[in-house]
């Protein structure tokens, strides 16, 4: 079955929307773990220039102070960001600010070591940047300003001598080892999140009628019930086709799905900024909340006669039942309470709504 949906998935074009919304999940998902990757550049930067600074004769200099601040101030920006693309912008700044300050330090080194602890900071902040979450913009930029202002050719190092070569083999390895496992990573974390989204959408909803489904239902209500308030009016209501026992047997199968088809159409176009969904067979569900009781009955006239009145070749009746939600109501007590008004509505001649006393 997984490599069914999976399949299925594969052959699903992925538009920049979805992409967009997998970016904004893994930035959110991952928000915690970038302060922490920010946090340990800025020490190790800190120690860096330390070593520097009292081994190599350079003083902890107020623009250390400064630019360690504002390193400071980007990491702890992090937490107040609410957009992705917002933090790819802040993960650049803070990547050329690093750089450069890295660069003032490394400049102070004897010109021996320059090129080697040039090379080395940039691997660190790119294999860094590579954790992050990004988009190809946004990775590849931080790359090319990584290698850009940490350039270890700047020098002046010849390419064709020993130390140069080297260097530059080893750049080239690092940035193409670094490049293909951020794209294999990224590719695998998205079809893991549209996997994700495709399974929760087939759990949740109901495959006849693409309206939600019980399990749905039941979880969305529970939630929007925990966080309503003892003042707020919440009904719920049983919606359940009459007779439509005789519409299969009349017509067929074929003829009754889509009849269920239809009237969920109707549930969603009158009452489609609530919750709904298709609790099994033949019966619907719809919780409402922050409502009149006026607005309540004109909405479920307006059900009963949008359902009756819809031009069909096969025309069906429903009826409903509706509960009001008392203070300390659990959803299973609202539902039993919705049922016995449904039982009413049948035994009164169908086509009718009956509010539970
Ligand atoms: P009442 O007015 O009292 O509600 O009568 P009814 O005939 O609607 O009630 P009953 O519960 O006896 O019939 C429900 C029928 O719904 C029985 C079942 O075959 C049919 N049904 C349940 N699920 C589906 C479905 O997915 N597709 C179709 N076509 N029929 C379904
Ligand atoms: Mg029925
Ligand atoms: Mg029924």
């Amino acid at each position: 079955m997984f490599r069914t949906v999976e399949s299925q998935l594969l052959h699903q074009a992925v538009t920049t929307e979805l992409k967009a919304e997998f970016q904004q999940y893994d930035f959110e998902r991952l928000r915690t773990f970038c302060v922490l990757v920010l946090g340990v550049g800025i020490v190790l930067w800190f120690l860096f220039d330390l070593v520097v600074s009292f081994e190599g004769g350079q003083g902890f200099t107020f623009k250390s102070i400064a630019l360690l601040a504002v390193l400071v101030v980007l990491a702890a920006c992090v937490p107040l960001v609410r957009k992705a693309w917002h933090f790819y912008v802040l993960n650049l700044v803070y990547v050329t600010l690093y750089c450069v300050s890295a660069r003032l330090v490394i400049a102070g080194i004897p010109l021996d070591l320059q090129p080697l602890w040039l090379t080395l900071t940039a691997s660190s902040v790119v294999f860094f940047a590579s954790v992050l979450p990004h988009n190809n913009y946004s990775f590849f930029s931080a790359q090319a300003l990584t290698w850009g202002l940490l350039n270890p050719f700047v020098g002046g190092i010849p390419v064709l001598e020993l130390k140069g070569t080297l260097i530059l083999f080893y750049v080239l390895i690092f940035a193409s080892i670094t490049s293909y496992t951020y794209v294999r990573l990224r590719q695998g974390k998205l079809h893991n999140y549209l996997m994700a989204k495709l399974l929760m959408e087939q759990a949740y909803m109901d495959a006849l009628t693409q309206i939600p489904n019980r399990r749905a239902f039941m979880t969305r209500t529970a939630s929007r019930l925990e966080a309503s308030t003892v003042d707020q009016m919440r009904y719920l209501a049983m919606v359940d086709i009459d007779y439509f026992k005789k519409v299969n047997d009349s017509y067929g199968h074929d003829i009754g799905d889509e009849v269920l088809q239809r009237v969920a159409g109707n549930i969603r176009a009158v009452l489609g900024d609530f919750e709904f969904a298709r609790l099994g067979g033949e019966e619907f569900g719809v919780y409402l909340w922050d409502i009149t009781p006026d607005e309540v009955q004109r909405r479920m006239q307006l059900l009963l006669a949008t359902v009756r009145e819809a031009p069909a070749a096969h025309p069906v009746t429903i009826s409903i039942g509706l509960g009001r939600l008392d203070a300390g109501d659990s959803l299973n007590q609202a539902l039993i309470k919705a049922d016995q008004a449904l039982y009413d509505s049948k035994h009164n001649g169908r086509n009718r709504c009956t509010y539970a006393p």
